[in-house]
């Protein structure tokens, strides 16, 4: 029987044990709530382009419960955390992801990834400083969207001026102070001058408008002024004719080279003044003798019948009645030649301008 002494050595050992235990346990406890703090799960939500699902996660960091989820963050995407912010209970993660949109800027075009940015943010982005008149489509506050197209038309204006003759124009008056046929100039013309402002306006280099701004006379046109004349009567010794129209025409005589004319004649028999027509006709196979002018005795003349056709009766001033009735090589346009009987008398007449009245 000797568990006395036994019990008795026991007790004499038992109070230092107790008191390691309890340290122990402290340090036991201390080592549950850490790990339990820093093992225990979070509910967190994470919302990808506006999905959103509720996670309960273990994950230390934002990264971490990316990762858990599948998600990777590329660079353009947008990440509401920083990828190493720690996990709080009922956190909100957002991310959006990037999308591609292109830009069209004249022949250039910029294609990049972006998420959640409007028209004008993307422009800045690319380096593109829009101008006061340029054109965007769609507008610079616009949100875009996936495969969103946006469009720089760079629009530029100047102006151009440049001189441009006004004509002038003609301006006919009918008048009985002149005959018929006869005109005269009263006033000369000229040109004015106008100068014209032109804005033009171009969409990437292209002209798409132009525009008159501004027109301003420099100097003013002067019309041309000519009287026509609008007589037909003539009124001459006291009678009156009427006639056609007056022609100005330049006249040379000549006589019908026969040998009684006295017409020098050369040794092939041709005369000076009808050469190898010296028969004592005219071309239209009239007799050529001069006349005394009277109306029922016409002197001949010789004419281009393209000025005055041939068989034409008409009345010389100075001269009286004559018809067209023959034609010479000389007489061409605005010419007659007047037929005298006698050569001296044609060469003496030399050469006149006269007016020729056209009788009906
Ligand atoms: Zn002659």
């Amino acid at each position: 029987m000797d568990i006395v002494p036994m019990r008795s050595g026991l007790k004499t050992v038992t109070g230092a044990p107790g008191f390691r235990l309890t340290i122990l346990f402290l340090f036991a406890s201390f080592l549950l709530v850490t790990l339990l703090l820093n093992f225990s799960d979070a509910k967190v939500t994470l919302s990808v382009d506006g999905e959103s699902l509720v996670l309960r996660t273990y994950s230390r960091d934002v990264a971490g419960v990316l990762s858990e989820a599948g998600i990777t963050v590329r660079e353009a995407d947008k990440l509401s955390h920083s990828p190493q912010e720690r996990v709080m209970q009922g956190m909100m993660i957002e991310v959006r992801k990037a999308f591609p949109v292109s830009v069209l800027f004249g022949d250039d075009e910029f294609v990049l990834n972006v998420a959640e940015a409007t028209v004008e943010e993307v422009l800045d982005s690319v380096g593109i400083n829009l101008l006061p008149l340029d054109r965007v489509e769609p507008g610079l506050g616009h949100n875009l969207a996936f495969g969103d197209v946006i469009e720089v038309v760079r629009v530029t204006q100047y102006l151009v001026t440049h001189r441009v003759d006004i004509p002038y124009r003609e301006i006919r008056i009918g008048t009985t102070k002149l005959d018929r046929g006869e005109s005269r100039v009263i006033q000369r013309g000229s040109n004015g001058l106008r100068q014209d402002t032109e804005e033009i306006t171009l969409e990437n280099g292209a002209e798409t408008a132009r525009e008159l701004v501004q027109s301003e006379v420099i100097k003013l046109k002067q019309d041309r002024l000519v009287e026509y004349g609008e007589n037909t009567v003539l009124s001459r010794g006291g009678r009156t004719v009427d006639f056609l129209k007056v022609l100005n025409v330049t006249a040379t005589a000549y006589c019908p080279g026969t040998e009684g004319s006295g017409c020098p004649i050369d040794e092939r028999g041709w005369s000076k003044c009808t050469g190898p027509y010296n028969n004592g006709y005219t071309s239209t196979g009239m007799p050529a003798i001069a006349g005394s002018g009277r109306e029922d005795d016409p002197h001949i003349i010789a004419v281009d019948p393209r000025v005055i056709p041939l068989g034409s009766r008409v009345y010389i001033d100075g001269y009286g009645f004559a018809i067209a009735a023959d034609v010479g090589s000389a007489i061409v346009g605005n010419r007659i030649d007047l037929l005298f009987d006698d050569h001296n008398t044609a060469w003496w007449f030399g050469r006149k301008r006269l007016r020729v009245y056209l009788l009906p």
